[in-house]
Formats: C-alpha cells, structure tokens, sequence
C-alpha cells in the first residue's frame, strides 16, 4: 500500500493499466479434475495468477487427536511456490501463508457437510504456481472446485473475488500493481445459495459509504465467478459422461461382432 506509485494505474477515461474498465474482472480459465493422484483437483487462472489446488479425503486423519468427534477436520494449506514470485520467495512457510490457510478454510468449512464424516480429515492443498495479486480469492475459487470434484457433499460453492479503491476510484478484481499502489483492498467470498459472506477482509482505508460499494461490487464479482465454477464443472461432467456413452457403444457392438 505505501509503495510510491511510478505510473498512473487508471487513465482520465478510467482505463485500468491493463486495459480493464473499472468494474471488469481479469479473464478466468478454470478446469477441473486434472492431477490423477488427487481425490479432486482444479485449476485456476485468473489474469496473470496460475493456482492449483488438490484435495485428499474424508480419510483417516492422523495424528489421531486432531479427530473431531462430530465432524471431519478441514485442513488447509495455502503455499506459494518459490517462482511464483518476481524475487525467489523461500519456501518455508510464512506467517503470510499461515493466515491465508486459515481464511480460506474458514472460508470453505460452512459450504461442506463436514458432520457427515465424524473423526476423518478433508487436506486441501493450494499451490500458486504465478502471482499476480488476488491468490487467496483465487485460490479459493479453485478450491472450492477441487472440494466438488472430489465428490465432498457440500451446500453450495464458494467464489470469491476482490474490490477495492485505486486512485480514488472503486475497482473490481485489482491485479498486484492496483493492491500494492492503491488505497483499498477487500478480499470477498460468498455463497450465492445461501447469500452468506463467508471471507471478509480489508486492507487500507473507505469511507463507511464506500465500504458498503466495495462490499456490493465484490459480491457481484463472487456471483460472475460462481457462474463460471458452474460450468467448469458441467463440462467436465458432460465430457465424461460423453466417455461413458462412447465406450458403451463400443462394447456393445463388440458384443455384436
Ligand atoms: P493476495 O494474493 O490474496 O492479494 P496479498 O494482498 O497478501 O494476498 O498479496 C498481494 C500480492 O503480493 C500477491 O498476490 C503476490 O503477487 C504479491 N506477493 C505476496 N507475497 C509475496 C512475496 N513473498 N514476494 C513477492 N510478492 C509477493
């Protein structure tokens, strides 16, 4: 925030330094159930940001005192990879890393029926392969895919996105340039079923008038994402399905021959 701006991040006709009108999200590419050796996995990319992320369970949980008696224990972890950054980050855990793993399990805990599966554990892993501001919204909306890919009944998914104030102006979806030069940042997660705010943070300073826009445009940002969840997890589902059908047929006119 209190890095000195070089270049103007919005022009006199409100065009961001990326091309963006100021309500515009970065484009977002999602695929789902691409790592084999995971339960359920997805893939983001949201402009420059590349994040996977793999999830493993319900299964047995060890050590064993982290059981929960009336619900699976979601664990969390959110790690940057070394490269990810312009200057190599270590690749030791940071208390950065350790507050991001705790919001976004927090954030994801009230879309699952975690009551279904006493004593067992669900490990979420989010790896940012590429940085570029906006991780842990996008991380999130990745994990939320990899919770469904793996089949973990849940209420609803949960999509996230950032507003904030850049140059006196109110964004959506600021890149690391906007976050690092401008006023204001607040990291949204929602649920669109249940209208509920599941991650609510800021960073830098609104009016009590601003607050309440910022709020509403990441909202409307988190529900463009759950459309777009939406159906990264249809067509994967429709392509298998298409498989299925193809190999169906296949055996069937083999049984024919
Ligand atoms: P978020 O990624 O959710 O916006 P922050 O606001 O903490 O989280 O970080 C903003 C951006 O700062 C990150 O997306 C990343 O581009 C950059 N960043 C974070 N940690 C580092 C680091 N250790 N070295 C260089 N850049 C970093």
């Amino acid at each position: 925030m209190s890095q000195k701006k070089q270049e103007k991040l919005i022009d006199e006709n409100d065009v961001r330094s990326d091309g963006r009108n100021l309500n515009d999200m970065r484009p977002v590419k999602l695929e789902v159930g691409i790592l084999g050796n995971a339960d359920g996995s997805a893939y983001i990319e949201q402009g420059k940001n590349k994040i996977l992320a793999a999830v493993y369970g319900p299964r047995e949980i060890h050590p064993k005192h982290q059981a929960l008696p009336d619900r699976a224990a979601l664990r969390c972890r959110y790690h940057m990879a070394p490269f990810s950054v312009q200057e190599r980050k270590s690749p030791a855990p940071s208390r950065r890393e350790h507050e991001l793993s705790k919001v976004i399990r927090e954030a994801l805990e009230p879309s699952i029926f975690t009551e279904y599966y006493p004593r067992t554990a669900i490990d979420l892993f989010i790896e940012v392969l590429q940085a570029d501001g906006g991780t842990r919204c996008a991380g999130l909306n990745a994990a939320s895919l990899a919770l469904a890919d793996a089949g973990i009944p849940m209420r609803d998914l949960v999509s996230a996105c950032a507003a904030g104030k850049v140059e006196g102006r109110l964004v959506l979806d600021l890149n690391d340039s906007e976050d690092k030069g401008g006023e204001a940042d607040m990291p949204v997660a929602y649920m669109p079923t249940t209208n509920s705010v599941t991650l609510l943070q800021m960073d830098g300073i609104l009016t009590a008038e601003e607050f309440e826009q910022v709020l509403n445009m990441g909202i409307e940002g988190c529900k463009q994402i759950n459309q777009l969840q939406r159906e990264a997890l249809r067509s994967k589902y429709t392509l298998a399905k298409e498989g299925e059908t193809e190999k169906e047929e296949e055996s069937e006119k083999e049984d024919k021959e």
